[in-house]
């Protein structure tokens, strides 16, 4: 198997703040030692990620010039190597997709950055991975209509503003109702979950959602592993257990891959000891090596 990482571009983060920065490279390297081969992401040109977002606001976030609104939304602090890192964060998304398209399966070992819209980049989001990789596809001709299936715990806001309004990409986004974002731009398919849902009402959702999602036509899928709907997660507000994670995934990419090449993007996970949330985002490399 192969896989895309950019755990190297360690971004500076003030002591004690919550983005799990150590998942990257720990997951890296545990992947690395069962023989996964690891692709360094690239960064990707600033006219790719043009084709999404929005142009003053790329502008912004190139110079450091984000208000402080801006800044605090997004919730890490700007310095050119948090930039760096957004761009590859996209280009191993983009490596991913490659691979799934030339081998039927593919994941990035980051990304999955939801929050980051067509106007806005939050929540630890600052470009939409999933919505830049589609764009490249289209540009080149490989691909045209998309379904993405976002199982992070928070709903794929980002995402349903550049992809919502758009009639050759479906989004479903399964997530917390009472949790981050707040103001919430619809999906093509929300489905909000209770506080404390378990794995078995949370697979029965899933499997419903899934019924209506795949009756949609696509040439490629985007799935959104997040770790954060695990019972431990601080940021999570659901009760899936390690098993019912890994149960969710089997049964997401054995619908999704007899069906056209699957991206595999990590997304959140924000356990109290991050190698809880290594350990769930393993289990998901396990199940797309398994189909490699
Ligand atoms: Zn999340």
């Amino acid at each position: 198997m192969e896989a895309w990482s950019h755990d190297r571009w360690r971004i500076p983060l003030p002591e004690g703040h919550k983005f799990p920065i150590d998942k990257y490279e720990r997951l890296r390297r545990r992947v690395e030692a069962d023989g996964v081969v690891i692709h360094q992401s690239e960064p990707v040109p600033w006219e790719w990620l043009e084709a999404v977002h929005d142009a003053d606001l790329l502008a912004r976030i190139r110079d450091g010039a984000m208000t402080v609104r801006e800044q605090r939304g997004l919730g890490l602090p700007w310095s050119e190597l948090l930039v760096e890192r957004g761009r590859r964060s996209v280009g191993g998304t983009l490596g991913a997709a490659a691979h799934a398209l030339a081998h039927g399966i593919g994941m990035n070992l980051g990304g999955g950055t939801h929050h980051a819209g067509r106007t806005f980049a939050r929540g630890y989001c600052l470009f939409n991975d999933v919505a830049v990789t589609l764009a490249r596809l289209r540009a080149e001709g490989r691909a045209r209509r998309a379904l993405v299936v976002d199982c992070d715990v928070h709903q794929g806001d980002g995402t349903a503003q550049i992809l919502g309004p758009d009639p050759d990409a479906f989004a479903l986004s399964l997530h917390g109702a009472r949790n981050y974002p707040f103001e919430r731009i619809a999906s093509d398919l929300d489905v909000d979950l209770a506080s404390g849902t378990g794995d078995d009402e949370y697979l029965a959702a899933l499997s419903d959602a899934l019924d209506t999602a795949l009756a949609f036509d696509f040439d490629v899928a985007f799935y959104l592993a997040g770790a954060d709907p695990w019972e431990g997660d601080r940021l999570g507000r659901l009760s899936l257990t390690k098993a019912g994670l890994r149960a969710r995934d089997e049964h997401v990419l054995h619908r999704l891959t007899p069906r056209a090449p699957v991206v595999v993007v990590l997304a959140g996970g924000y356990a109290p000891d991050v190698d809880d949330t290594v350990e769930i985002n393993a289990a998901t490399v396990d199940i797309v090596r398994s189909l490699s």
